[in-house]
């Protein structure tokens, strides 16, 4: 089957090499001019396991091709599919100009039928607005053209997306008609050969699913979190914790991990959306609304804790003395902020998640930033995202070529991200490195004995 794909982002590029891989002869549209002659060239823009090989095999094998115009195109293929961003607008809500732009782009030129899969992550309803404007500009041009819209919402994850999209848990498709039906069968039964799982629906419950799956994982998220502080309160382990509740069956052991609260571009835009669509019905979706507040709060956790730490030090007491809980916390984090103010702090991780290089809502900023306002230096070093931190931080920070490099003088190491080449440094070499041998572990990947052992002060999320 011939396909399009418009936007060539982490959804359109993966779709498009996976739909390619299985057979499909696939055009990836993007207005991104550098980017698609990029990608003629074989060269990929984002950072994501295995994708470069596919990508190369199948433009080789002349199934996957590349352009910025979508308009020859339009008449050759049998489906659309638009994976273009929808990024927050203002007030939250989800911002739809690319979107309609497509379908615009689809009504203005198209002369026979077409299927429209929306596979952006929208708002309910939106096919609605699709149908619309694609019919306005064919009403303009005097014709009368069959068209189908489907809702078929992507679930990949970055870093892992390759593997998401060939083999899903399942595929959500909204549909209106037999014929939109058929078609989506037939281009997704190559994934699904053994176990179809292809759920069909409405359109509007395929817009939602999509909606309540990430508001879901974010939940989970914050929730756990929430308890992981609570845990820093009352004595008690959130390792422990999550082991303990992960095994009941009934609550599962994914997104159970306590971090620097959840970032991408994903998560925190979808949240805000759904809460705006609810708040637009006139409902209050105050599960979320709390879910945002930890989050927002949790990505400054590690910063409190380094401040507190200093605060203990300039107050002249031993950092780990029990009987420090005597003095008034406001007046630890006084001295604290006094304290760090010149500091060199080493920053291990920048994406907002291991296994790829996107920024966006990364955690990482949100911390250097507040660092920088504090008046610290700050050192840092990414497997992958350096570049891309680049583009957001400037020449604010210190860009290091590896964990040594970061970690050369510095007054404490935050571990920000996961990224498997941090999990076991050569403690005695960090530690000559290092000003002052202390860790702040925002993902909890270190072992606090062993630390202890090697000489560093070890403080980690949601427990004490
Ligand atoms: P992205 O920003 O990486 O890519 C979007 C691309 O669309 C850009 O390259 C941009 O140049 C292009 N574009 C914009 N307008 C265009 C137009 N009129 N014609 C052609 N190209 C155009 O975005 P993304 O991360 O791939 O996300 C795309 C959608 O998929 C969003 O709605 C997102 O919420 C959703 N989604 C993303 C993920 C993820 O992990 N990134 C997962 C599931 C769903």
């Amino acid at each position: 089957m011939k396909i399009a794909i418009v936007g060539t982002g982490y959804v359109g590029l993966v779709s498009g090499a996976c739909f390619a891989e299985n057979g499909s002869e696939v055009f990836c549209v993007d207005i991104d001019k550098q980017k698609i002659e990029n990608l003629q060239k074989g060269i990929i823009p984002i950072f994501e396991p295995g994708l470069e090989e596919m990508v190369q095999r199948n433009q080789k094998a002349g199934r996957l091709f590349f352009t910025t115009d979508l308009r020859p195109i339009i008449d050759d293929i049998e489906a659309v599919f638009c994976a273009v961003g929808t990024p927050s607008d203002e007030d939250g809500s989800a911002d739809l100009k690319y979107v309609l732009e497509v379908a615009r782009t689809i009504g203005q030129n198209m002369n026979k039928y077409i299927l429209f899969v929306t596979k952006s992550t929208v708002p309910v309803g939106t096919s609605k607005l699709v149908h619309k404007t694609i019919q306005e500009e064919l009403d303009k041009r005097g014709l009368s053209i069959e068209f189908d819209l489907a809702s078929n919402p992507e679930f990949l994850k970055e870093g892992a997306a390759i593997k998401d999209f060939m083999s899903p848990d399942r595929v959500v498709v909204g549909v209106e008609s037999e014929r939109a039906k058929n078609l989506m069968s037939i281009l997704y039964r190559p994934f699904l050969l053994n176990n179809f799982r292809v759920i069909f629906m409405d359109v509007a419950s395929a817009e939602m699913t999509k909606y309540a799956a990430n508001a879901m994982l974010a939940t989970r998220i914050s929730f756990m979190n929430d308890i992981a502080n609570l845990c820093e309160l009352v004595g008690a382990d959130i390792n422990m914790i999550r082991n303990g509740i992960g095994t009941d069956t009934r609550i599962g052991n994914k997104f159970l991990y306590p971090g620097l609260g959840y970032g991408g571009s994903c998560f925190p835009k979808d949240v805000k959306a759904l809460i705006k669509t609810a708040h637009d019905k006139g409902y209050q979706m105050q599960i979320l609304e709390a879910v945002e507040n930890v989050n927002d709060n949790q990505k400054m956790v590690l910063y409190h804790k380094l401040v507190r730490y200093f605060g203990h030090i300039a107050l002249n007491e031993k950092a780990r003395s029990a009987s420090l809980c005597e003095i008034p916390d406001m007046e630890i984090y006084v001295a604290g902020e006094a304290a760090i103010k010149g500091k060199t702090i080493a920053i291990w991780g920048l994406s907002f998640k291991p296994e790829t290089n996107d920024m966006r809502k990364a955690a990482s900023v949100v911390v250097i930033e507040k660092l920088l306002e504090a008046g610290c230096h700050v050192r840092v070093y990414d497997p992958v995202a350096m570049d891309e931190a680049k583009l957001l931080l400037n020449d604010s920070v210190e860009y290091c070529k590896d964990i040594h490099s970061a970690a050369l003088g510095a007054d404490a190491l935050m571990l920000l991200t996961e990224w498997k080449e941090f999990r076991l440094p050569d403690w005695a070499v960090i530690k000559k490195l290092m000003n002052i041998p202390v860790i702040f572990d925002g993902r909890n990947i270190y072992n606090r004995q062993e630390l202890n052992d090697a000489g560093f002060d070890y403080h980690c999320i949601g427990k004490a």
